[in-house]
């Protein structure tokens, strides 16, 4: 235990690989799965038990039930980020609308129906649970991007017209004063407010690890602690044997260039607290009865969820990169990181004397534009899905949809999105690639200080400065 800003944080030990408080509050059980044996021959190879490879393996045996298929996984199902997120299923694309519109390829209405795929996703993702029966806290309340500042208000504003101009109908979002967004969340320091119709909080593990046993009782063979060493047409290299498969998809993520190596690809490290169980006197103070997903619009933004066990989930960023594009482990989780998430929490609720249970961090897969990519090639049958970022939950189950059309041959409404065949431009090398994000960091953090000791109206001017080091802008 250490003792923070006042307060004792209570750190969990434990010994399993994936430290987040979904996978280690799970009973040893459901992280149990059957051990297949090894064939020298598959129609598909995938690579990565996270959502993409699951929700590719779904999809696939939904329309091909006598394809042999296959999932190597080097350590556990969900180790990677699939197991250790934020849980919010939402509508966020997982796109820079600008990046996408400067190459001719793609227009206006690309952008408009990625997104309205991406929602269409959220009724989907609960329609696959309730008919598989995968019990994963699922609660579709909406989502709130809330504004705590007059800089972070002009903002919200700017996003919101952004946001109806790109895909999302005037009844979908609706702008919130400060006196009706504590309706929803009562915080003192809320400014404005916009609610999402859609959205949805889930429990990750029990998502992944569900839909993994669902997966199995298909004829999909998981083999755990099995890592890819290298991929070539047709053949998938394990540490002391090769498989043959006519097809092989990379679902990687925030490892792809572990494996691939051609800098498309690097982690980025995004960091949660869990607090203990909440008390009934801070739910009835605080409200937030319809369990919306909540973020920010910081520069160095958070996001929250209230879990089905009264907790609060509090994660953003914090230690972002580490030098040679090291993933973030096991997810431990240093202690200035869990320091600043609790006093950010502290802001929002002052009154209420946190603990946190457990604190980590995970690897999101971040590309050079931070779009992400579907790509297939028919001709060798190698296929790579990644470049999710922070958005990745909703998105990986249209990008598994889409690969499978891609794969089968259709042609379809989702093989005509933009990620098909997004072609990322490449990371600089180090330490160019260290000192660019750490500075975008800095360069965030301190654009929120100002902003709020100067108390400007709008973002200060570096703040752009900073999303255009890392192509965010
Ligand atoms: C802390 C955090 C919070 C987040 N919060 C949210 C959120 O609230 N909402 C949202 O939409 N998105 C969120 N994201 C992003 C989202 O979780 C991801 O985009 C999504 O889970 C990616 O799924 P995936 O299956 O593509 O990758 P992963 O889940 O990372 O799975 C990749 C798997 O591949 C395995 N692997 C890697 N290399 C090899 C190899 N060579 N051989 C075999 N296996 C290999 C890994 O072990 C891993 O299990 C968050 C991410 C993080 C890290």
């Amino acid at each position: 235990m250490i003792v923070c800003h006042g307060y004792e944080m209570e750190f969990m030990k434990n010994h399993a690989q994936n430290l987040s408080f979904w996978m280690q509050s799970l009973p040893a059980n459901m992280l149990e799965f059957p051990q297949p044996i090894l064939q020298s021959e598959y129609d598909v190879a995938i690579v990565g038990a996270g959502f993409s490879g699951l929700w590719l393996a779904y999809y696939l045996k939904q329309a091909q039930p006598e394809w042999k298929i296959a999932i190597f996984e080097a350590k556990h199902i969900g180790y990677g980020a699939s197991g250790r997120n934020g849980g919010w299923l939402s509508t966020n694309i997982p796109i820079v609308i600008g990046n996408l519109l400067k190459n001719p390829r793609w227009a206006k209405q690309d952008v408009v129906h990625l997104q309205r795929q991406i929602i269409d996703t959220i009724a989907e993702v609960a329609n696959v649970c309730e008919r598989e029966q995968i019990d994963c806290d699922l609660h579709q309340g909406g989502l709130m991007f809330i504004a705590t500042s007059d800089a972070q208000a002009s903002r919200l504003q700017d996003y919101h017209a952004e946001e109806l101009a790109h895909g999302f109908l005037p009844h979908e979002i609706q702008w919130l004063g400060a006196d009706a967004a504590k309706q929803h969340i009562n915080i003192d320091i809320m400014q404005a407010a916009t609610h999402y119709q859609y959205g949805a909080r889930i429990h990750p593990a029990k998502l992944v690890l569900g839909l993994a046993r669902k997966v199995i009782a298909l004829g999909v063979d998981i083999f755990e602690n099995t890592p890819v060493q290298n991929l070539s047409t047709h053949t998938v290299y394990l540490s002391h044997q090769a498989v043959k498969a006519q097809h092989i998809i990379a679902c990687t993520e925030g490892y792809t260039d572990q494996l691939l190596q051609d800098g498309k690809v690097i982690p980025v490290n995004s960091s949660i607290i869990m607090t203990q169980v909440l008390p009934a006197s801070f739910w009835e103070r605080v409200g937030w009865q319809n369990n919306e997903l909540l973020g920010d619009m910081a520069h160095v933004y958070m996001y929250a969820q209230k879990t089905a066990d009264y907790r609060i989930l509090f994660g953003g960023r914090g230690a972002p990169y580490q030098y040679g594009s090291r993933d973030a482990g096991d997810g431990e989780l240093d202690h200035v990181t869990t320091a600043q998430l609790l006093q950010r929490l502290r802001e929002l609720f002052p009154r209420q004397d946190f603990q946190v249970d457990t604190a980590w961090k995970g690897s999101l897969g971040v590309t050079r534009d931070w779009n992400a990519s579907v790509t297939f090639d028919d001709k060798t049958g190698l296929g790579f899905i990644y470049g999710f970022g922070g958005n990745g939950v909703a998105p990986t189950h249209l990008a598994a949809r889409t690969m499978t059309d891609r794969i089968l041959g259709k042609h379809t409404a989702l093989t005509t999105l933009p990620w098909n065949d997004y072609v990322c431009p490449t990371w600089e090398g180090e330490p160019w690639r260290w000192l660019g994000i750490q500075s975008m960091y800095q360069l965030l953090g301190l654009a929120d200080q100002v902003e709020n000791r100067l108390q400007l109206k709008k973002s200060v001017f570096f703040a752009n400065t900073a999303y255009q080091i890392c192509g965010l802008e």
